[in-house]
């Protein structure tokens, strides 16, 4: 019931009114373009070839007229941008936020384009949204709106399963992927492929399952990883493994709420919480999904009994943890608040948390950063899976399910029959033994994808960084550049 729900939260907060980085720091585009430069110099491709990779191909802005339920009209700003077509479709979030704008929704589809690459996905980098707080929406209200978005996308050509498939993101979940899938689809009747053209829809209509907590899956496989690594636990001296560790997490949305949820089942102690509603605190760990079931009821942190409330969120920020996961917005960590941070490890789950001089501030205290490239990467990665499984026509693992618990079975049964287990030993000793026998499933198999393209991510940026003696930001952006360089653009522009 709880992961139902959770599907369909609504994640946006005013973080921004309560921790965005100053404005004497780069706003957001200039702080992924200077990430970037930063990350060229590390590479050979020709500037030229730079260039194009930097920039971004198409945007599109349009202004959407909604009736309202008290027969008002009112108009929003709406945007996507395609910031790379060197793979296609183009793929990225939808994000229904006040603060939506063109610079932000640049900076994020450059942000896709990098990510997709980092994590070896072949996608070009897309996003897009409506300037809306969708808390001030009707069901109704959202439904027309979000319709009509998609129609100027179709027409536009920003909506469709060969050129830009939107995914969910802030403020955004399961029905509107839904909705705009349909509006597609009625658009284009005879393509056969329709239900391609979003991603995050609901399992009843194409979706996939594991896609609501893939972001959030993600980030706690990358992080096993690197603390499996006692390279990189001894940097920061801290012993390997996720058991024990101490977390705070900023934004308790779908990311930091299912980051913190598998990372709490793996032994970690989720000791505070930080939300725009309240923040809250308990040095013996928080239950996240008793806080969770609590927030959902209540709408606020505040009033949760088993944990102190903390009214200034940025003073939880300065308490002394183990890992801080940012899972709010951009520039949340910058130079006014990052020379304060107390933990040994950042592990980005929002895109774009920090800014050049909050990483700067953190390095010199010997933090260990893990980049939103790598990091949050999970939610698209699931999202492939999901649009894999509509061009296919068909569940993963539909056809070698039975085949293969069957070959389980008389495995697991031969091995019995040579050590003299009877069957009635083998099922009272063997608690997986029925699971063995069932072979994978939808979600066995959607998780496994996982953890195999985040483990070799990691691995990949690692090996990056220690070649070139760089951090791993810098490491993700090379692999990322490299591969976009390679795949396609040679080709492409006769460079
Ligand atoms: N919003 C997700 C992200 O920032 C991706 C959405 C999608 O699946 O396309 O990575």
């Amino acid at each position: 019931m709880l992961s139902k729900v959770l599907k369909t939260f609504s994640s946006r907060t005013p973080f921004r009114q309560m921790s965005s980085g100053p404005s004497t720091e780069p706003n957001f585009l200039e702080m992924v373009n200077m990430y970037f430069d930063k990350a060229a110099k590390h590479t050979d491709i020709k500037p030229e070839v730079l260039e194009l990779i930097k920039t971004c191909d198409t945007v599109l802005r349009v202004t959407l007229p909604l009736k309202k339920d008290d027969g008002s009209i009112k108009y929003y700003k709406a945007y996507r941008a395609q910031h790379s077509h060197h793979r296609l479709p183009c793929k990225g979030g939808t994000r229904y936020a006040l603060d939506v704008d063109l610079n932000e929704v640049e900076a994020l589809s450059f942000l896709m384009t990098l990510k997709c690459a980092c994590v070896n996905l072949p996608f070009g980098g897309g996003k897009g949204g409506i300037t809306v707080d969708p808390k001030t929406l009707s069901l109704g209200e959202r439904e027309r709106l979000t319709r009509r978005y998609a129609l100027e996308l179709s027409k536009k050509g920003f909506l469709s399963p060969a050129a830009d498939v939107p995914g969910p993101d802030l403020g955004t979940g399961e029905l509107e992927m839904a909705w705009m899938m349909d509006t597609y689809k009625s658009l284009n009747p005879t393509n056969l492929n329709a239900v391609a053209c979003t991603t995050g829809k609901p399992l009843e209509m194409g979706g996939i399952p594991g896609r609501a907590e893939s972001t959030g899956l993600g980030l706690y496989y990358a992080l096993r990883e690197f603390l499996r690594d006692k390279k990189y636990t001894d940097k920061v001296e801290l012993p390997t493994g996720i058991n024990g560790k101490k977390v705070i997490v900023q934004g308790f949305g779908n990311v930091g709420y299912w980051a913190c949820h598998f990372l709490q089942k793996d032994g970690a102690k989720i000791l505070g919480v930080i939300e725009p509603s309240g923040s809250v605190f308990n040095e013996n760990g928080i239950d996240v999904d008793d806080l969770k079931a609590f927030m959902i009821q209540h709408k606020t942190l505040k009033g949760y009994p088993k944990a102190e409330l903390v009214e200034n969120g940025q003073e939880v920020f300065t308490r002394k943890t183990d890992i801080i996961i940012p899972a709010a917005v951009e520039r949340s960590v910058h130079g006014s608040n990052a020379p304060n941070f107390n933990c040994k490890i950042l592990a980005e789950g929002a895109n774009g948390p920090t800014t050049p001089l909050g990483e700067e501030a953190l390095e010199k205290k010997g933090v260990l950063v893990l980049p939103d490239l790598l990091m949050n990467a999970g939610g698209v990665t699931v999202s492939f899976f999901e649009y894999v499984k509509n061009l296919g026509h068909i569940k993963p693992g539909l056809l070698t399910k039975r085949w293969q618990g069957k070959r389980n079975r008389s495995i697991i049964e031969a091995i019995a029959t040579l050590k003299g287990i009877s069957h009635e030993e083998l099922e009272a000793k063997s608690a997986d033994w029925k699971k063995l026998a069932e072979g994978a499933s939808e979600l066995d198999l959607v998780y496994s994808g996982l953890e195999q393209i985040m483990s070799e991510a990691v691995q990949e940026t690692k090996e990056t960084s220690e070649r070139l003696g760089v951090n791993l930001r810098i490491a993700a952006y090379v692999n990322s550049l490299q591969r976009i360089d390679d795949a396609t653009l040679k080709g492409t522009i006769g460079l």
